[in-house]
């Protein structure tokens, strides 16, 4: 199949997006405080999960989920085997993917992993990061490091509200192929990417840039003792992995290497239009799965369902995901 482009994979993003009427209070203005019980999807009332690696205590963040629509996004397969695999697990297209981000406490520096669309996807489209984050205990300047794990509008779009920056005292970690790569509008025509998500990197991430408070990595780097980013690229020039160790205990926060567990973990030569580079991304998968597999690697995957935490293991000529079990009791 050939290369679709991420303009047509954004307009088919947009286009995916049902009618729907969301309250403003699903929209994530931030504000703390608990929200009444409802029925309504738009409105679930727990956006955070906790768990524990060794002794750090992490946090899922959910920013909401958004409809896609998998028969226009995927690329390397057909809509007649995205539906069929879709089947497998009970679903049908489109889906609704989550967006999904990670709070820590490291000594005295509270990290944060990915930070959502924040508003760029409209209204109801993801932006409840910070309220996620408020019902976590933590307020947004709280956060020291926040940790890309690329940058795309879902993971970065909620660095900047109303042309402020969120996070006032956080320093941003993030490989530097991707910056060089968002800050150039030109390679929008190399890379056929849609210019808007340029300039939504532009609008996000420079501000952060010119305030001193980035730190881009071009090779494996410890950001903080115990936690280490590494460079995988193929979904962007400088995806990256994040590792945290805690006594015997690790998790990789791993980014867009897969979008859809029901179609890449049976299938992972199946592509995603917004992978810069469709052949690299699939290669990251073949490689890494069998790892995760071998070494009994916990993952946390940005796109799962929420809390998006959990295992990959063989099955069949492919692979399946494994979420970690859920626990809620005082420990
Ligand atoms: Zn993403």
């Amino acid at each position: 199949m050939s290369r679709r482009s991420f303009a047509a994979g954004a307009a088919a993003l947009m286009a995916s997006l049902p009618a729907m009427t969301v309250p403003a209070a699903a929209a994530g203005s931030g504000a703390a405080g608990a929200k009444p019980p409802s029925s309504d999807l738009t409105t679930q009332t727990s956006g955070t999960y906790q768990f524990k690696v060794g002794d750090v205590r992490i946090t899922a963040l959910s920013d909401g989920t958004v409809p896609a629509n998998l028969h226009q996004l995927l690329v390397g397969t057909t809509p007649a085997h995205t539906d069929a695999l879709l089947s497998e697990d009970y679903l049908t297209n489109p889906v609704d993917v989550s967006i999904n981000e990670w709070v820590f406490a490291l000594g005295d520096r509270l990290v944060l992993i990915d930070t959502g669309a924040g508003g760029l996807f409209g209204p109801g489209y993801g932006g409840k990061l910070v309220a996620s984050l408020r019902e976590a205990g933590f307020g947004p300047s709280d956060v020291t490091d926040i940790l890309l794990t690329h940058i795309h509008t879902d993971h970065s779009g909620g660095l900047m509200r109303d042309d402020q920056r969120v996070f006032q005292n956080a320093t941003i970690h993030v490989g530097k192929l991707d910056v060089t790569f968002v800050l150039n509008r030109s390679n929008a025509a190399n890379a056929h990417y849609d210019i808007k998500y340029f300039d939504e990197a532009i609008r996000t991430v420079k501000p952060y840039l010119d305030a001193g408070k980035v730190n881009a990595f071009d090779r494996t780097t410890t950001i903080l003792p115990n936690l280490v980013a590494s460079l995988h690229p193929g979904h962007t020039p400088g995806s990256a992995f994040f590792t945290l160790t805690s006594g015997n205990e690790t998790i990789q926060f791993v980014g867009d290497i897969i979008h859809v567990a029901a179609i890449q973990f049976p299938d992972p030569s199946v592509a995603i239009v917004y992978d810069v580079n469709p052949t690299a991304a699939v290669a990251v998968r073949q490689q890494t799965f069998p790892q995760f597999v071998h070494d009994r690697t916990l993952i946390a995957v940005p796109h799962m369902s929420f809390p998006d935490i959990g295992h990959v293991r063989t099955a069949g000529t492919g692979f399946e995901w494994v979420p970690i079990a859920y626990v809620n009791r005082e420990t």
